[in-house]
């Protein structure tokens, strides 16, 4: 990198003036006006006492003030930590209890739930950020407000708020701006604490660089061809909490100088109707969006042709996805895989006709792998056999907050990271996830990958939706065993279904309980969460 983000921030500043940097509901904010707000926020932050190393707290939605708060938090060489602004009052107390950050800037529906925090928690400074006011009437029911739970929890804990200072945003943007000479943040300072997706285990605060989150957005760069600086309209549909969405949608698209459309939570009707007026040009997301988005564009006869650059991640694409996105759209679905560890992205199919559908194609540019002996990662899988994926780069975080003992499980001596994640590398170096090593089933000697089971049942025409998971065994080794939510009006056929499964699967893969669900546990970005199928199950004594 030749600089920290905020060099990058500001070289498109600079650069593209008066372009039109971020839309947020037909409102337009320019490069130039972006610059002068974040230089505003950190001048107001600075005066909240925030130094260079502090934790600053962000809860919000996409929005502009999003973009704003987390380089204005950047520029006093400060760390951002991002939240998701649904979590309830438990979940956010958690994240706290772990960061500790005492300077809040929030979505003004979460404050009240910062006041249920307990007097330990004590928070210096909350920010608090309304959005509401921007959007029309329509879009405010789309964002599932947590205004009432919030009021009920504090009700119910009766705390008092124990906030010193409660400031609303535009205050904080009215002292001035930062002097041009404060000291900028270094390559590798701490620029993010970002919190895993909590699928596998209580989510833990990966610690990712200035020049971790560069070299992933120039990855990025190097990764997707054609791309036309200040030419490309970004739409910022995955939350920009996560991994995935800060450095796609907001970090990539601020270096290259594009518009970045900001959507506060996913609808079809919302990316439809923006796409309209700013057709999409870059669009990263998740398959259930690409599924969503690729039915009602046919239905209603919307084109999509605009869309260059469809990237899916985070959980696995199906191949059905692709061919109804693509026959949709003409244009090309291509598949990576990351980890909030790893900026996120680490691997990427190539965007071209040689992209291989099923995989997540090939190293990033300076991303290394090898595939090693889950039980010993220091013995490496002759080229062909399934193990675990390690990576090394210069987007690999630096540990967990808090957390040596995982962090030293994780970050192995010479650079390499644990993914926990099992692959299988083709001969020219495809690589295809099998599974996490976590939630392989052992079931009497043999592994099972869930995953494959449940492609199998899939196919069954009653079969909606299904997860696998091991439950234990009285005689010790665990049951293979699955989820299954069926088609409205089929009855749950036990027998058939794996009579199914067995035409396909070796008899020890095949479930032995089959439990019809109503639905399936999934994280906030869609992935089905097995741990939390695998409790409900052991809990209703199935
Ligand atoms: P936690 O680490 O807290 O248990 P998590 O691993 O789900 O949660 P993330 O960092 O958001 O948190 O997700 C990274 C994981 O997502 C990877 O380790 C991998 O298992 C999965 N993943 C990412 N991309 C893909 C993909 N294209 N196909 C299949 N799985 C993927
Ligand atoms: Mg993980």
């Amino acid at each position: 990198p030749d600089g920290s983000l905020v060099d990058m921030v500001f070289r498109s500043v600079h650069r593209y003036d008066q372009a039109t940097a971020l839309e947020f509901f037909g409102r337009t904010t320019s490069y130039r006006e972006l610059g002068r707000q974040i230089d505003h926020a950190a001048e107001g932050l600075r005066r909240l006492g925030v130094q260079k190393g502090d934790r600053v707290a962000i809860i919000l939605p996409n929005c502009p003030q999003h973009v704003v708060a987390f380089y204005a938090v950047l520029r006093l060489g400060a760390i951002v930590i991002e939240h998701n602004p649904l979590y309830t009052a438990r979940e956010l107390r958690h994240q706290f209890e772990d960061h500790n950050a005492r300077v809040v800037i929030a979505w003004q529906q979460v404050v009240d739930t910062l006041a249920t925090f307990p007097s330990d928690l004590a928070l210096d400074a909350v920010i608090s950020v309304d959005i509401t006011t921007e959007m029309p009437q329509s879009q405010r029911l789309a964002l599932k407000l947590p205004i009432k739970k919030a009021r009920e929890a504090r009700a119910k804990l009766g705390t008092a708020p124990t906030t010193k200072s409660h400031i609303a945003w535009d205050r904080l943007l009215s002292k001035g701006s930062l002097k041009r000479k404060h000291p900028k943040p270094a390559v590798d300072d701490l620029a993010v604490l970002q919190y895993t997706s909590g699928t596998t285990g209580r989510p833990k605060g990966a610690m990712l660089t200035h020049r971790n989150l560069y070299s992933n957005a120039m990855q990025g760069r190097a990764w997707v061809p054609g791309l036309t600086e200040g030419g490309e309209v970004f739409y910022a549909v995955l939350p920009m909490f996560h991994a995935y969405g800060l450095t796609l949608c907001l970090t990539f698209a601020m270096s290259i100088g594009a518009r970045l459309v900001l959507l506060p939570t996913f609808t079809t009707d919302l990316v439809l109707e923006a796409a309209k007026k700013n057709p999409p040009t870059f669009l990263p997301a998740v398959p259930p969006i690409y599924d969503q988005l690729a039915r009602t564009a046919e239905h209603r006869g919307i084109d999509l042709s605009s869309v260059r650059f469809a990237i899916s991640g985070a959980m696995s694409l199906p191949v059905q996805t692709v061919e109804r996105w693509e026959s949709v759209t003409g244009g090309l679905l291509v598949e990576g895989y990351g980890m909030t560890e790893t900026s996120p992205v680490a691997l990427g199919n190539p965007i071209g006709p040689s992209r291989r559908p099923g995989t997540v194609g090939v190293p990033f540019p300076s991303t290394e792998i090898r595939v090693v002996d889950p039980a010993d990662p220091s013995v490496d899988r002759p080229q062909g056999e399934e193990g675990e994926l390690l990576l090394r780069g210069p987007q690999v975080f630096q540990g967990y907050w808090n957390r040596p003992d995982e962090t030293a499980e994780t970050l192995l001596a010479d650079g390499w990271l644990r993914t926990g994640d099992i692959v299988h590398v083709s001969d020219d170096g495809f690589v295809t996830i099998v599974d996490r090593v976590k939630e392989l089933i052992v079931t009497g000697g043999f592994n099972v990958s869930p995953s494959e089971v449940e492609e199998v049942l899939m196919q069954h025409p009653d079969v909606v939706k299904v997860a696998v998971v091991g439950l234990p065994r009285a005689s010790g080794g665990e049951d293979v065993s699955a989820a299954v939510v069926l088609k409205p009006g089929a009855v749950l056929d036990t027998g058939g279904l794996r009579d199914f499964a067995r035409r396909t699967l070796v008899s020890y893969k095949v479930p032995k309980r089959i439990v019809q669900v109503e639905e399936l546990p999934t994280s906030l970005i869609g992935k089905v969460l097995r741990r939390k199928v695998r409790e409900d199950l052991i809990s209703a004594g199935k």
